[in-house]
C-alpha cells in the first residue's frame, strides 16, 4: 500500500478489525470494542465509510449496469439499422451463399421483415394458428420457400 495519500488513516493495529467490522464478520467483544473506539478516532471512522463505498464496488465491478446493457441493445439496434442498402444486399448475398437459404432481415426499429420472419416461423413450426386458417389472410396468401441455391 504506497500510495494512500486520500485515504483516511485508521490506527494501523484496527485496520484487519476495521475490514472484518466492515463485513459483520467480528465477534462481539471485540466489535463492541472497536464501536467505541469508532466514536472518537476519525481515522478509523473515516476508514469503515471508505470500505462501504470501495468494497461493494469491487464485488461488482465486472457486472454491467443496467445503463451499460440499455446502451448496448440500442447501440446494436442502430447498427442494423444503419446499414445501406447496398450493404445490406451484399451481406444477405453472402449469407444465402453461405446458408443456402435467403436470410430474413428484421429491423427492430421499423419492424420491416417481421411479417416474413414470423412466417417462416408459422411454417418451421409446422401448422399456422387457426385464427390465421380462419380468416384465409396475408399469411397463406404469400407462403414463405426458402429459395433454392442458384449453380
Ligand atoms: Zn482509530
Amino acid at each position: 500500500m504506497a500510495n494512500r495519500d486520500r485515504t483516511p488513516n485508521p490506527c494501523k493495529e484496527l485496520e484487519e478489525d476495521l475490514v472484518l467490522l466492515h463485513y459483520s464478520d467480528l465477534a462481539g467483544a471485540e466489535r463492541h470494542a472497536l464501536q467505541d473506539h469508532l466514536v472518537s478516532c476519525a481515522g478509523c471512522t473515516g476508514y469503515l465509510k471508505e470500505l462501504a463505498t470501495l468494497l461493494p464496488l469491487t464485488v461488482k465491478a465486472d457486472e454491467p449496469s443496467q445503463t451499460f446493457w440499455h446502451d448496448y441493445s440500442r447501440e446494436l439496434r442502430h447498427k442494423i439499422d444503419a446499414v445501406s442498402a447496398d450493404e445490406l444486399k451484399k451481406q444477405r448475398d453472402r449469407l444465402k451463399r453461405a446458408a443456402k437459404k435467403t436470410p430474413l432481415l428484421i429491423s427492430a426499429v421499423s419492424g420491416e421483415g417481421m411479417p416474413e420472419a414470423l412466417r417462416a416461423l408459422v411454417e418451421v413450426i409446422g401448422e399456422a394458428p387457426v385464427s390465421l386458417k380462419a380468416k384465409g389472410g396475408a399469411a397463406q396468401a404469400e407462403p414463405w420457400t426458402p429459395a433454392t441455391p442458384q449453380g
